[in-house]
């Protein structure tokens, strides 16, 4: 074991997070409690995955109630964490762990790879914390971690490979899954970004950014590409009972598989009302409402505007808004169903 590892390890027994899915001191971990919580982490923090992951953990205790869950339940439950193609990927994932696997997580980070939406880090981590396996994720914290103590100097995205074969060489074979954990500890409390607190990390002594007294400053980014602007028009149709027209998209891509006002396609140019009108469900008098909804997403921004109309006929879900909260709708589509309703529609 690493001097590093042994250090990190003793800091880690007396500064461990308390979290809801980790096992107490020496108690074996729970793969299904490990893996729901490695998918919920991805891209959000902890304090907002804390009452999702009790939801879910009350709702379905394990990997055959999830299983068995159906999706738009799962959807549902969902709402509020982002990236809903990671839900969806979470039912199918339960599924095959259920059917393929007789409930039990693969033990190995290959075949952990090969169940939807596991992807190379969360197969890292579930080895090493569920299973034991000296495997080694790298999220943002270890990745900021290892930059640092490696004085990487590379910009991201660039250095990832170097940063995880750095991190690979610290990885004991002894309590892998703990030294995970406790890398992520440390990003997440003591090496943080804007702010290391080097005078009380554990790892200090061997750390070259400190050592170079410009620990803030790495990892070093490459600059980003700006986001794009994306336009849509959106088709609030109400039918004579007040009921509202409703589609849903298709299960890949994304926002895959939530449910939508019918509309036009996100495109660079903005739609002009006559063609927007050749889009929209059926031919009525269709009335652009005032004003825009603005929603950004990871890779662009999306201005859509809203056309409303009375008919009825076309195929689709028609709801009344008063039952919307039950459905899987993404934050765009809300905003825009607010906007319809504050103009009266
Ligand atoms: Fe991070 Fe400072 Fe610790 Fe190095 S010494 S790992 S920069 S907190």
């Amino acid at each position: 074991m690493t001097d590093v590892a042994r250090r990190l390890l003793a800091w880690y027994d007396r500064h461990r997070r308390d979290l809801p899915w980790r096992a107490g001191p020496g108690e074996p971990a729970d793969p299904y409690r490990v893996w729901l919580s490695e998918i919920m982490l991805q891209q959000t923090t902890v304090a907002a995955v804390i009452p999702y992951f009790r939801h879910f953990t009350d709702t379905w205790p394990g990997v055959a109630a999830l299983a068995a869950a159906p999706l738009d339940d799962v959807l549902a439950a969902w709402q509020g964490l982002g990236y809903y193609a990671r839900a969806r990927n979470l039912h199918r994932c339960a599924g095959v762990v259920a059917t393929d696997h007789g409930g039990r997580f693969p033990d190995r980070e290959s075949a952990l790879r090969d169940l939807p939406g596991i992807g190379p880090y969360t197969a890292a981590a579930i080895a090493a914390i569920a299973f034991g396996r000296p495997a080694t994720p790298v999220d943002g914290n270890v990745e900021r971690v290892v930059a640092r103590l490696f004085r990487v100097t590379e910009p991201l995205p660039g250095a990832k490979p170097a940063i995880a074969a750095a991190a690979a060489t610290l990885t004991p074979n002894r309590r892998p899954g703990d030294f995970a954990q406790a890398m992520m500890d440390l990003g997440a409390t003591v090496c943080t970004p804007r702010a290391p607190e080097c005078p009380v990390c554990p790892l200090a002594e061997g750390c070259a950014a400190r050592r170079a007294g410009d620990a803030a400053q790495w990892p070093a980014r490459a600059p980003r590409k700006r986001r794009p602007t994306r336009f849509g028009v959106a088709f609030w149709l109400r039918d004579g009972e007040g009921r509202v027209l409703l589609r849903r998209r298709p299960d890949s891509g994304l926002l895959g598989g939530l449910m939508e006002l019918p509309g036009t396609e996100w495109t660079e140019t903005a739609w002009d009302d006559a063609a927007a009108r050749a889009e929209a469900p059926l031919a009525a008098r269709w009335e652009p409402l005032p004003g825009e909804v603005t929603h950004t997403f990871t890779h662009f921004h999306l201005r859509l505007r809203l056309m409303a109309a009375i008919g009825a006929g076309p195929s689709g879900t028609w709801e009344h808004p008063a039952r919307f909260a039950r459905l899987a709708l993404p934050t765009v589509m809300k905003k825009a169903i607010r906007h319809a309703l504050d103009h009266g529609r």
